[in-house]
């Protein structure tokens, strides 16, 4: 009978065990080491199906680290720290970095603008206070039977003629390159609600009842969530972005970086100016992509320039805005501009290019 390895290898060892007290001790080693080789050797052969799930799984949590983790970190020589206003520079300061090292260009990488404040954060913040549509109305009927009544809405088909002003509030253009002006005054107005008090720019907010009531009676229940924020809370968000990636081990200049490409840099968000709001659903909160294909996704991006609001950052504008899509994110710019924005189909910055003097 054809001895199997195991058993020639038990037998030479014997052998040689046999020789003196010596070699015998020196052979439990060598057999020690043999048997344990011999007998993981049996448990792969019986388990190679597990083995092959196991090493799948670690493939995949692999490659699925390698996109939550920024592997586009890249320190350039050369700062390209003009477009940052003063206001980037006291924080980075205060805060001790290299400004030299640091390069917060976005040309290729685009960030979102609210990733923060997302219910998909992936570092479990809290979401944004939201109030909804039902809780807004409820608080404000009296308001918004004043502001229908006996007011015709006034419908234009085009407004490519109309002047558009480089001094008017509504345009004022807020993003990368242009942060909020030095002297840049806020008007804020309270919106009462059920749950509270939500605040942005009182002029817009007869516009945006209206808008609010009307996608109710289309069945659209809106909620709004951080209408607006003051340079704290964005200074805020951004420090805590900031602590979230060094607590994954990066340096304070990677993180800095990073965070510049998933929150808006305080000074640069026109959440501090009053004039955005965050608009999402009763039955879809998430600030995602996704929220664009829901019913309200759809009735905003088709209807909120009549009240004279518009998508800020659409889909394959993101080269120009430096924003990803959000269709979530609504500026007030009027109902002239915006009309003309949802006509042609163009973002706010190519607005400013054509039509404003
Ligand atoms: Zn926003």
């Amino acid at each position: 009978m054809k001895k199997t390895l195991e058993e020639q290898v038990r037998s030479g060892l014997k052998a040689i065990g046999r020789k003196s007290k010596f070699h015998r001790v020196m052979t439990i080693p060598i057999l020690a080491v043999c048997m344990f080789g011999f007998h993981l050797v049996a448990a792969i052969r019986g388990n190679t199906k597990r083995i092959a799930v196991l090493a799948m799984g670690l493939c995949v949590f692999n490659v699925y680290s390698s996109f939550s983790f920024p592997l586009y970190i890249s320190v350039v020589g050369e700062s390209s720290f003009g477009n940052y206003s003063e206001q980037d520079v006291t924080l980075a300061e205060e805060t001790q970095i290299d400004l030299e090292q640091l390069v917060l260009s976005c040309e290729e990488e685009y960030s979102y603008e609210d990733e923060a404040l997302s219910g998909v954060d992936a570092f479990g913040s809290e979401v944004g206070e939201k109030y909804s549509a039902t809780d807004i109305l409820e608080a404000n009927r009296d308001r918004i039977e004043k502001e229908d009544t006996g007011k015709e809405k006034e419908v234009q088909d085009s407004y490519e003629d109309y002047e558009f002003s480089a001094d008017d509030w509504r345009l004022v253009l807020i993003n990368k390159q242009n942060s909020i002006p030095k002297d840049y005054e806020v008007k804020l107005g309270n919106i009462n609600t059920i749950k509270g008090v939500m605040q942005c720019d009182e002029r817009i907010i007869d516009e945006l009842l209206l808008m609010i009531r009307d996608a109710k009676q289309d069945d659209v229940v809106l909620a709004i969530c951080s209408p607006y924020r003051d340079q704290a809370y964005q200074e805020m968000l951004f420090n805590r972005k900031i602590n979230n990636y060094m607590g994954r081990g990066m340096s304070y200049v990677e993180a800095y970086k990073l965070a510049g490409q998933a929150v808006t840099i305080p000074g640069a968000s026109e959440h501090q100016i009053g004039l955005a709001l965050d608009i999402v659903t009763d039955s879809y909160q998430s600030l995602n992509e996704g929220f664009g294909n829901t019913k309200a996704g759809k009735w905003l991006a088709e209807n909120s320039y009549q009240y004279g609001f518009i998508l800020r950052y659409p889909k394959e504008k993101e080269d120009i805005t430096g924003i990803e899509f959000e269709p979530w994110h609504f500026r007030y710019v009027g109902v002239e501009a915006a009309t003309v924005i949802k006509e042609k189909e163009i973002c706010l910055e190519e607005f400013w290019e054509d039509y404003v003097h």
